[in-house]
């Protein structure tokens, strides 16, 4: 069903004033963990003033280490609310467990299925099930053919709004934190009528490499990016070493006008 063989044109995906699809380039931007009502607004704030259309950040958090931390629950998902209505921009974030579905689907706008989860069935048929725009990244090992059967089950329990996201994969290389694959963008356009976004944040893992790769993303037809901002990153409780600050956001945007406004 996602395929371009049985519906040609391009599938745009709406959530509250954001579209991703189509003849859009959508910045998604924000922390990755929503970690206070303070560092949350003032990252919400410069992203939206630089022009992201949503906000992103993590409430839920799927951490390699159970000591680091997890997240804060249901009272981050109060924030990125508060957040959405102050600016008036929608929001993006993970959910974890088919548990979480209810208080994700009061606060939340864009559900996003983690890398870790992109198989997980169950959670797949739960946000195919409710009404929501689903983000669904890449698996860490996963391939093109896995993600787009993983985004078929969301399609198949009733929900067609699901954007697609490369977020770079594990490969022998070990300089950066995963290989982002553009190959995948170029075929995905291709193969599927679905909205295909990049994460460059976790797709390099290094602040340095994200504008540079985000140009690429834009170039090599992506219809969007979702990217890692925290105005203190050395006091980031998750991913500081891959955000970016402040200025360089808006830097960021500044590079990549030429498709967000083409568009
Ligand atoms: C995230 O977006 O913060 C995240 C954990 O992403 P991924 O599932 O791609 O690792
Ligand atoms: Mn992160």
């Amino acid at each position: 069903m996602v395929s371009r063989e049985v519906q040609a044109h391009d599938t745009v995906v709406r959530f509250g004033n954001a579209s991703v699809g189509g003849n859009q380039f959508a910045v998604i931007a924000g922390p990755c963990s929503v970690e206070s009502e303070q560092q949350l607004l003032s990252v919400a704030e410069v992203v939206k003033q630089h022009g992201a259309v949503a906000l992103r950040g993590g409430a839920y958090k799927p951490r390699t280490s159970p000591y680091d931390f997890q997240g804060m629950g249901v009272e981050g998902l109060k924030l990125l609310k508060q957040a959405s209505e102050m600016l008036n921009m929608p929001t993006v974030s993970e959910v974890m467990e088919v548990s979480q579905m209810e208080a994700m689907c009061d606060y939340i706008d864009c559900l996003q299925i983690g890398a870790r989860n992109m198989q997980n069935y169950a959670l797949l048929k739960a946000v195919g099930e409710s009404k929501k725009p689903v983000l669904l990244k890449r698996g860490l090992s996963a391939t093109i053919e896995e993600l787009l059967l993983a985004a078929e089950y969301i399609y198949d329990a009733g929900n067609p709004n699901i954007i697609l996201c490369e977020r770079g994969i594990r490969t022998f290389e070990t300089a950066t934190r995963n290989t982002l694959d553009l190959n995948a963008v170029a075929f995905l356009k291709q193969k599927t009528h679905l909205p295909v976004v990049v994460d460059p944040s976790h797709g390099t893992g290094v602040r340095e490499l994200v504008i540079p790769l985000s140009r690429a993303a834009a170039a090599v037809g992506a219809d969007g990016i979702i990217v890692e901002s925290h105005l203190n990153p050395g006091e980031a409780l998750s991913d500081g070493h891959q955000a970016l600050t402040g200025p360089m956001f808006q830097q960021l945007m500044q590079e990549l006008k030429p498709f967000v406004e083409a568009a």
